[in-house]
């Protein structure tokens, strides 16, 4: 079976999930090949799989360079394998012996792996993944790479999903839209988000900006407006280190935005050691929607 085929079955067996991105009807998929709402919007499988259900063209300045980076820090060197553990922890908690379908979306995805390893994680069958991100370049490797989840181009302020259709949205180190998060979230649905906290990648910070470069993360307020949303049942924070080598400080380079505006020099620098510690600092916000 094609990937487009694949992909088609999948989003069928989950029709009532989706909705039209434009005009908010209910959705099916006709001939395997096309996503169809009640008032005739058409959206095409790609060849690789995923739907394009943004209501609006995007322009990323994320490359398919940082995304490539991004995949090998996530699924080579193993930097946020405790984040992916706690998460999925936390999602066969709520689960628990249920053998209801269950749905798990990753909402700013990127290229999919974080998604990819913590359904990897979670180990259970009958969990279907939806990754949604306005990149289409994230999307498209994420299709490309992994074949299970659902991989959606769409838009977090007008998301392409209904009422209630999700069991569990994650949103890690990416923006909200906590209004959409909690219209689409199951009754005592779970919402996981992940912050960084003050000291995140704090050696690649100090070395592309020197130590006075002070980037203060406010996650007090994070944490309040979450908590106007979802019911807060745990917050968890992970600090740690981990020594990351040459190809790995590199791709660390590459997968960091702020690098974007560092000094060229400092930046070949910092990528031209041998070995760095890097500092992973985060808080993971763990939310039910009552
Ligand atoms: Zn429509």
């Amino acid at each position: 079976m094609t990937r487009k085929l694949a992909s088609a079955a999948r989003v069928k067996e989950l029709e009532p999930t989706f909705k039209c991105p434009l005009c908010d009807s209910p959705v099916r998929v006709a001939d395997n090949i096309s996503l169809i709402c009640s008032r005739n919007h058409n959206f095409d499988f790609s060849k690789h799989g995923y739907l394009n259900l943004s209501a609006r063209p995007a322009s990323s300045k994320y490359t398919k360079e940082l995304f490539e980076a991004r995949r090998k820090i996530i699924t080579e060197s193993g930097l946020y394998a405790k984040m992916h553990e706690t998460i999925a922890r936390a999602i066969k908690q709520h689960r628990g012996g249920s053998a209801d379908s269950y749905t798990v979306a990753d909402l700013g995805c990127g290229e999919g792996s974080h998604l990819h390893r913590i359904l990897e994680e979670c180990g259970s069958p009958g969990i279907t993944g939806i990754g949604l991100d306005l990149s289409k370049e994230g999307i498209i490797m994420a299709a490309k790479r992994y074949e299970d989840p659902i991989w959606i181009v769409g838009d977090l302020a007008k998301l392409p999903l209904s009422d209630q259709s999700v069991n569990v949205v994650l949103n890690i180190l990416s923006p909200s839209n906590y209004k959409e998060f909690k219209r689409i979230s199951a009754q005592d649905g779970l919402v996981i988000k992940v912050v960084p906290r003050p000291g995140y990648l704090k050696e690649l910070r100090e070395a592309l900006f020197g130590r006075e470069e002070n980037m203060s993360y406010r996650n007090d307020k994070t944490a309040a407006l979450f908590r106007q949303h979802f019911v807060l049942s745990d917050e968890v924070h992970l600090s740690y280190t981990k020594e990351l080598n040459q190809a790995e400080l590199g791709n660390m380079a590459r997968m960091t935005p702020l690098a974007w505006s560092g000094n060229k020099a400092r930046i070949d620098d910092y990528i031209n050691r041998d070995y760095a510690e890097i500092t992973v600092d985060l808080d993971i916000l763990i939310g039910v929607n009552k």
